[in-house]
């Protein structure tokens, strides 16, 4: 009898035996012990203890073949777990089932590994019919039998009746067959808490991703968008891995739904790192490792590509070893930065040691290494929620250090500027000091002859101009005297100019120490001329001054170079009076006059105008 066996597009061949093929089938296949359903069985069953292994390396096997191998008693009986690992092998799985006298006559037979790529089934039934069906999630999600995330076929199989199932298992994930028989209202009440308790995590992960990703975008810290990315990665790789995103989010794309685990798991690794790297501030501790690292990183993303080629198997594995390899690493850095003194690297110990017992559980169990339970199963969810939430505190911790930091930093730069401006400030002062008296100084010299050190006619121009506006204005005594070196063209002709020069200068000495009268001064008025401002001073009282300036002169004779010469003064007197001067230059003339008539009269002496 041949039939052909049609489901969603997939086309099996089988053949079936005659009736005499049948008998010898029950006799021989008696030598795998069946898998009785009891009463007492309940209505969830653990069906590994019944099945019968057979690895098929080379994939020479087909559906007859493993029939007659079967028949052959070439099936081992498998380990409790029936946890392989990557493998590329295709494994044959057969179990004879027999429903004793349990109630319940339809049956879901169920693999609890959502991961698998392809299962292809096959059952004989009492009758001899034989059925064939495919699972996996190489189909799109439609295809199983109840919209559940464990792929799952439906079988007819009521008391006293027995199945012949053949399996045929290949994957490009780790290969478990962890095969159960539920009846459809058991399979859904026994994912309740599973269900609930996948939607508190996803919650949990939605939350810390929109929470964080707000803050980023408030505060726009690099660490906060590696952990949002890291976050989103993780999210990605619990949904790739146990079925639930196929089940809700891309139940028409087997296709990404194989690609999405070895892609979800290579962007965790980049997600990690970049993150470790931030949060412990890796380039500023440990520069050399932060630079391999982003290298690596790097690397890392670019073969994130091959998630989405047939070499997708190979590089799940790349980045497993990935996982654990720069896992240690990052703990290691993490350890140091702790060592040295930087406390937000403690939080990610504790944050990073809750994950990685589930972490490191995960790619042992897809090796084969340790058996697969319901804590290998959880613990990645259990270790991730809590890291991931202790995570979002410590970068909270971490801002708040942060702005710590930049306040001590902030206080600090306005001590050293307000120091800085009081440092200036002070100099500025004394420079203001400084110039100030230099001004003063260049004021004073400004005003001073510089061969005499007498005010020079600057000055005395000034000086008359005001006091003769005071007089103006009802301040009318006042007295000018021009005093005149006697024969100072022969001091220069016999004993030279710089003679002269010295001559000069004690004369005008002699002139300035003499005139004690409160407020009167000695000017140069040009070449040997000197005038003499006697404010206050009528004209009587300022021809007995210029008397004692003539004598002050006269007293001693002066030393020139090594000769002693007597130098005398003739001077001329004029006291302001209206009735004589109405202005400066009347007086002045007035003065000259006087001088004049003291030269003629004879030198030195003393003439005063009105005389
Ligand atoms: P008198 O008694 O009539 O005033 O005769 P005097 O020689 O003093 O007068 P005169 O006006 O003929 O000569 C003044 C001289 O003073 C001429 C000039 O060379 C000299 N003299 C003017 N200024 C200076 C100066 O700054 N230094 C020197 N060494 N000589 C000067
Ligand atoms: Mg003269
Ligand atoms: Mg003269």
């Amino acid at each position: 009898m041949i039939r052909f066996m049609r489901k969603g597009g997939f086309r099996h061949t089988l053949l079936c035996g005659s009736g005499l093929v049948l008998l010898l089938w029950s006799v021989i296949a008696c030598a795998l012990e069946p898998f009785v359903l009891g009463k007492d069985s309940g209505f969830r069953v653990d069906l590994r203890p019944g099945l019968g292994l057979l690895r098929d390396p080379a994939h020479a096997l087909d559906v007859d073949s493993a029939w007659q191998a079967w028949r052959d008693g070439r099936f081992e009986p498998v380990a409790d777990a029936a946890s392989y690992g990557f493998s590329h092998d295709a494994f044959w799985f057969a179990l004879s089932l027999n429903n004793r006298d349990n109630p319940a006559r339809r049956w879901l037979l169920t693999v609890e590994q959502p991961r698998l790529d392809r299962i292809d089934l096959w059952w004989r039934d009492g009758k001899g019919e034989l059925h064939a069906a495919r699972l996996g999630d190489a189909l799109p999600f439609s295809a199983r039998s109840e919209p559940h995330r464990y792929p799952n076929q439906a079988l007819e199989l009521g008391a006293g009746e027995t199945l012949q199932i053949l399996l045929r298992v290949e994957s490009s994930s780790s290969v478990q067959l962890p095969l159960r028989l539920y009846t459809p209202n058991e399979l859904y009440r026994s994912s309740y808490d599973a269900q609930a308790g996948a939607g508190l995590y996803y919650g949990l992960l939605l939350a810390l991703l929109l929470y964080n990703l707000a803050v980023l975008i408030s505060i726009r810290d690099a660490t906060y968008l590696y952990y949002v990315a890291y976050v989103a990665a993780f999210g990605l790789l619990m949904l790739a891995f146990n079925g639930v995103g196929f089940q809700y989010l891309w139940p028409d794309s087997p296709q990404w739904q194989n690609s999405s685990l070895p892609f979800a798991i290579g962007a965790v690794l980049c997600t990690t790192v970049m993150f470790a790297a931030s949060f412990l501030d890796l380039p500023r501790h440990l520069p050399r490792l932060a630079q391999t690292l982003r290298y690596l990183v790097a690397g890392f993303a670019l073969l994130l590509v091959f998630a989405f080629t047939r070499w997708r198997y190979d590089i799940t594995i790349v980045f497993n070893l990935g996982v654990i390899a720069l896992g240690l690493v990052v703990t290691a850095a993490a350890v140091v930065c702790a060592r040295r003194g930087y406390r937000p690297a403690w939080y990610y110990l504790v944050a990073w040691t809750l994950l990685i017992a589930g972490g490191i559980a995960l790619p042992l169990s897809s090796f084969g290494v340790i058996a697969r339970t319901v804590l290998t199963e959880y613990s990645v969810q259990f270790g991730s929620a809590a890291e991931m939430l202790l995570l979002s505190f410590s970068l909270a911790y971490r801002i708040h250090l942060l702005r710590d930091a930049n306040e001590r930093m902030a206080g600090e730069a306005r001590e050293l500027l307000e120091q800085r401006v009081s440092e200036r400030t002070q100099e500025l002062a004394s420079t203001a000091q400084r110039l100030e008296q230099a001004n003063r100084q260049l004021r004073e010299a400004s005003l001073r002859d510089g061969l005499t050190g007498a005010y020079n006619r600057r000055y005395l121009d000034q000086s008359l101009d005001t006091i003769w506006q005071a007089a103006q204005s009802g301040s009318p005594l006042f007295s000018l005297l021009m005093i005149d070196i006697d024969h100072f063209k022969a001091i220069n002709d016999n004993h030279g100019h710089i003679a002269g020069d010295d001559c000069l200068r004690v004369v005008a000495q002699r002139l300035r120490d003499a005139c004690g009268t409160p407020g009167a001064f000695v000017a140069r008025y040009g070449g040997e001329e000197f005038m003499a401002v006697l404010p206050g001073l009528g004209a009587s009282d300022a021809a007995s001054q210029a008397q004692q300036l003539r004598l002050a002169v006269s007293a001693e004779p002066v030393a020139l170079e090594g000769t002693l010469l007597q130098v005398t003064v003739s001077i001329g007197v004029a006291s302001f009076d209206s009735r004589h001067a109405s202005s400066l230059p009347d007086l002045l003339r007035l003065t000259d006059q006087a001088l004049y008539r003291a030269k003629r009269s004879g030198r030195d002496r003393v003439v005063c105008a009105l005389d």
